[in-house]
């Protein structure tokens, strides 16, 4: 696979990242979630702590499925982008994103360098709003933390 000059896709590398797409939302979509470990019978829970440990569990499941729902937007929106033909242009300046940045990353929305800028000012911000509301930028923090690194 060679890169085009421009840092444009050429069409066999948009097929590529095309298959790449598919086959991540497949492996999503035919993913067998067994969540019946975290039904358990009221009798099975001998003590409170039991109970707050399967919490813990199903908090963390449904953080997974979160993510992963959260990843199968991002999929659909690239393969919709693929269709339309305005995969791979960065959505903030309009610029190529890079074959390179979008091997490793099908899904990415933004070019390295409004990626690098949007990064720092989520930075700016979290200094900011740390000061006016403590609770409300940890909790945003956590959400963050937890964002599938695609
Ligand atoms: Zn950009």
């Amino acid at each position: 696979m060679s890169i085009s000059k421009n840092g444009f896709l050429t069409p066999a590398q948009l097929n590529k990242i095309k298959e790449i797409l598919l086959a991540e939302r497949e492996s999503i979509e035919n993913k067998d979630h067994d969540t019946s470990s975290y039904c358990l019978d009221k009798n099975e829970l001998s003590d409170v702590l039991d109970e707050a440990n399967i919490n813990i569990q199903a908090t963390k499941e449904l953080r997974f499925r979160n993510r992963e729902l959260f990843y199968l937007k991002k999929l659909n929106k690239s393969l919709d982008r693929i269709k339309r033909g305005t995969y791979g242009l960065c959505e903030d300046c309009d610029g190529p994103i890079g074959i390179e940045r979008l091997m490793a990353r099908p899904t990415a929305e933004l070019c390295i360098h409004c990626k690098e800028e949007s990064e720092l000012s989520e930075k700016n911000n979290f200094f900011q709003n740390k000061s006016k509301s403590l609770g409300q930028t940890i909790s945003d923090l956590n959400c963050r933390s937890q964002r599938p690194n695609f």
